[in-house]
């Protein structure tokens, strides 16, 4: 049984198939909609007019043909011991193996007036649905958080010709997770799109006129007005299903480098799962589509007699605006960055460095530095600083 339907749900139950699993497969989707890809919904399917069924990974008839029971319930809680899930209908369900798919939830504003029908977070597809209907040009929207989806949304919004201020705590933009060469070079294009981003403040409430949200007080003082605000700070790990069933969790359901929790009957994979790193050493939570569809394959393969460590090499990637942002590798505690490309003409790679080892790339708009990095670092190869920034060396070369 699989509990959660998003990316890592979905993968699991279509690659068991793929791999000749021939038991019953129940995948538990407590959203109203058939399973869907969630990066759109930041991205095209805000900007555009298509249905939700564009977000669909299959049509109805694909759960059908591979007799996958899509049950559209909620998991609420785990008896171990008889090994069966309590559904939110009632009727409780067995299972040989579980597998803990259950993703994360937006992490929610605790200020003042941030109950408002006006302020609104971006996760689901009826969030996506809801604020596509609001982005009607003139209106002033406030995004809180420079994050990955703070900044896609401010990006949709501006090209959609809402006045957009973008509020964030921290001294740059997408600070946790990219160089400060990325940084800036997002931060100017931004702003020359017409953003205004707000850097070291915080919101301190929803200034409201009745039920109305009239804008935002930040921690120096400033009122910013806002018909609409938007909350991107982040999300929490959906752990207490498995908290509760007395798994260890900590930032995550705790799983080992075969994605197996403490039970050996139960797995957990994706946003949710803090997975013992083979390849980078301590545990690792990543939020990312890469993440739950290489965990989901490698449950696939444990399930189906092919027991292997899960070594994904993580990447990710970020549109905003015109620009595409790709990462590859994990880029924690570099000491040395190096720039290949041009970075006037907005087509650039940093190179990071962690005691002269390639650790990670981020490009913009150079998806053939992003493709090299994956396949470099997912061979556990490496190019020296001085290789990655000379113009004229061949990274092909660098591929055995
Ligand atoms: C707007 C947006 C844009 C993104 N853009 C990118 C991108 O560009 N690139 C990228 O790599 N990643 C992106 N991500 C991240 C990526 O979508 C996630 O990492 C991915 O969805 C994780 O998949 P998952 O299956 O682990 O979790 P989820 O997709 O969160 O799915 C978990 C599912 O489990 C359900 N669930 C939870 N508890 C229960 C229960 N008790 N019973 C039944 N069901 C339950 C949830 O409702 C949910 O449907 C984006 C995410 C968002 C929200």
């Amino acid at each position: 049984m699989i509990v959660g339907a998003g990316h890592a749900g979905f993968q699991l139950a279509a690659s068991l198939r793929q791999s000749g699993f021939d038991g019953r497969i129940a995948l538990l989707n407590d959203e109203g909609h058939l399973p869907y890809q969630r990066p759109p919904l930041s991205k095209a399917y805000l900007k555009g007019t298509g249905g939700p069924d564009t977000l669909m990974f299959r049509p109805e008839k694909f759960y059908h043909d591979q007799h996958i029971d899509l049950i559209v319930d909620r998991a609420v809680s785990i008896d171990r011991a008889a090994r069966k899930v309590a559904l939110a209908s009632g009727a409780p369900l067995a299972y040989g193996h579980l597998v803990l798919a259950t993703g994360a939830r937006n992490r929610l504003l605790d200020i003042p007036n941030a109950n408002l029908e006006a302020v609104r977070y971006l996760r689901t597809l009826d969030e996506s649905e809801a604020l596509r209907h609001r982005l009607t040009a003139g209106q002033r929207v406030v995004v809180i958080g420079a994050g990955f989806i703070g900044l896609e949304f401010a990006a949709t919004a501006r090209a959609k010709g809402l006045e957009v201020d973008v509020i964030e705590l921290g001294v740059r933009v997408m600070a946790r997770a990219v160089t400060a060469e990325i940084s800036e070079y997002f931060q100017l294009k931004h702003t020359a799109a017409g953003i205004r981003i707000h850097l070291g403040v915080q919101v301190t409430s929803i200034e409201s006129d009745g039920d109305k949200v009239t804008g935002v007080s930040l921690n120096d003082g400033r009122h910013i007005p806002a018909d609409l605000v938007v909350v991107g700070v982040g999300v929490l790990p959906n752990v207490e299903l498995a908290a509760e069933a007395g798994l260890p969790v900590a930032s995550g359901i705790i799983v080992n480098d075969h994605l197996l929790t403490a039970d050996e009957n139960i797995s957990a994979v994706g946003d949710c799962a803090l997975y013992a790193s083979h390849r980078f050493g301590g545990s690792l939570r990543l939020e990312s589509v890469q993440n739950a569809t290489d965990h989901a394959r490698c449950v696939a393969a444990r399930l189906t007699g092919k027991t292997e460590i899960y070594d994904g090499m993580p990447w990710f990637w970020s549109d905003q605006g015109p620009d595409k942002l790709q990462m590859v590798g994990l880029t924690t505690g570099y000491d040395r960055v190096v720039v290949r490309g041009d970075r006037e003409q907005g087509q650039f790679s940093v190179f990071c460095y962690k005691s002269g080892q390639l650790v990670g790339i981020e490009s913009v708009n150079r998806a053939g530095d992003h493709m090299f990095g994956r396949r470099l670092l997912g061979a556990h190869g490496s190019i020296t600083p001085e290789q990655a920034g000379d113009p004229g060396f061949d990274l092909k070369s660098a591929l055995t």
